[in-house]
């Protein structure tokens, strides 16, 4: 149709999928490319294929990256009501669980592809599978896009939606830096997020699958960064489950700066050092016949006790529990509490939710997304430098900078 614009969307992702609508709603005629053979791959793994599609309390400081300005323009123009009546709109109704995350009702993130697609359907939008975006150059005032099997095609406005290095078996293989930087982005170099640890401790493999609910402290010279408490699983390489994903991105900040972040692992958080002994006390003088490890069995998981013994310092663990010295206890109990790890890196590319780093926000006008570097070239998801906490922040951003880069491509 002539004078609409052409806008053509790199990615189709979460954040390239809501881009191509709100373009196409906005008038444009859009054409979505994705490289993989099939849209939104990595939408359907979402919250274990429940899809944590947004949070009720998405406080600006749930987010991390460059330039909060940017962010806090992004959520404000599509926030939470926002994406919740837009997908609403589309049919997903949904539900509020704990720590405010939200979720389709059914439970299914093929849901959410599947309205998304629908929508895409209804409004045109052109979708390009196996079409793998390997330059992007600008021609007088447009672009000429040429793929990875040399096909070109033309548009008018793009929005570079490729996503980050995070899940690449989804999609997102880091192509986007190369094309952003191709047009003079810089790219903070981005790190996995949302996590696994991987610990320095040979005993690791003894403890593999062992879960136990406690707290993690991230801390690096000295300096608390961040604790979580929740379900803890011990790996043959570290530490998993959800307050150690949270905790990730500060402890791989830090390594980043060069120094060796340490997690201290507490067994028993709802006590104060002085009460976990004191039941230690207790329980060593009633079963004080008793060998040590034996005294152990129903408080610890079994695996774990002549491992914390080993580690408190007590090796003759076949003594009875009347044998103890106070000192040694007292270790025992230090131990139990405050358990730490030196952090030798984290788990892959392949094994992380999100790429903390990414394209410098300070290269994209806040209000409209597109690029200070080259007019008519827009950035949204995470191929920008923003990477949320786990909990559907994620999501947000992709859903928020989506909505916004492509209703400006189609509008300015
Ligand atoms: C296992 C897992 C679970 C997660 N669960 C949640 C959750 O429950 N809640 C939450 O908020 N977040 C979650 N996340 C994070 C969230 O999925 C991402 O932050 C979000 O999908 C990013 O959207 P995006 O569109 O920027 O990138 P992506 O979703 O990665 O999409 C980018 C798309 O671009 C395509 N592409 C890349 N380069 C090119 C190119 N050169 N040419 C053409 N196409 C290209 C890719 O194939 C891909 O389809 C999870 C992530 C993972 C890996």
């Amino acid at each position: 149709m002539a004078g609409r614009k052409q806008v053509t969307v790199i990615g189709g992702g979460s954040s390239g999928m809501v881009a191509a609508i709100s373009a196409a709603r906005s008038g444009a005629e859009v054409v979505l490319l994705e490289r993989m053979n099939r849209i939104g791959k990595k939408l359907l793994v979402t919250g274990n294929g429940r899809c944590n599609m947004t949070n009720a309390n998405c406080e600006l400081s749930r987010f991390h990256g460059g330039n909060r300005a940017v962010v806090a323009s992004v959520l404000a123009q599509f926030p939470v009501r926002d994406t919740l009546v837009f997908f609403e709109r589309l049919g997903i109704a949904w539900k509020t669980e704990e720590d405010g995350k939200i979720y389709p009702h059914s439970d299914q993130a093929s849901a959410v592809l599947d309205v998304l697609r629908y929508e895409l359907e209804q409004l045109k939008v052109a979708i390009l599978v196996e079409a793998e975006v390997a330059a992007v150059c600008p021609e007088s005032g447009a672009f000429a896009l040429q793929l990875q099997d040399s096909r070109e095609i033309s548009a008018s406005r793009v929005v570079l939606a490729s996503g980050g290095r995070a899940g690449p078996q989804f999609g997102s293989n880091g192509s986007g830096y190369r094309l952003a930087r191709s047009l003079g982005h810089r790219v903070i170099e981005p790190l996995p997020g949302i996590v696994s640890l991987r610990l320095d401790a040979l005993f690791l493999p003894r403890l593999k699958g062992i879960k136990f609910v406690g707290s993690i402290q991230a801390r690096s010279g000295g300096d608390v960064l961040r604790r979580e408490v929740g379900e803890i699983l011990f790996t043959d390489y570290g530490i998993s489950g959800p307050p150690v994903l949270q905790v990730s991105r500060m402890v791989m900040a830090a390594m980043k700066r060069n120094t060796t972040p340490v997690v201290a692992l507490d067994l028993f958080p709802d006590l104060e050092l002085e009460q976990l002994d004191r039941t230690l006390k207790d329980r060593f003088a009633q079963q004080a016949h008793k060998p040590l490890d034996m005294g152990l069995v129903g408080l610890l998981n079994k695996r774990l006790i002549p491992v914390v013994l080993a580690q408190a310092g007590i090796h003759d663990t076949s003594r009875a529990c009347a044998g103890l010295a106070a000192q040694e206890r007292q270790q025992l109990s230090a131990l139990l509490k405050d358990w730490s790890f030196n952090v030798t890196g984290s788990q892959s590319w392949h094994d992380a939710q999100v790429a903390a780093g990414g394209i410098s926000l300070d290269e994209v006008n806040p209000a409209t997304l597109e690029s200070l570097r080259q007019p008519g070239f827009y950035l949204c998801g995470e191929v920008l430098d923003v990477d949320g906490d786990c909990g559907g922040f994620n999501l947000q951003w992709a859903w928020s900078s989506g909505w916004v880069a492509g209703r400006h491509a189609a509008e300015c």
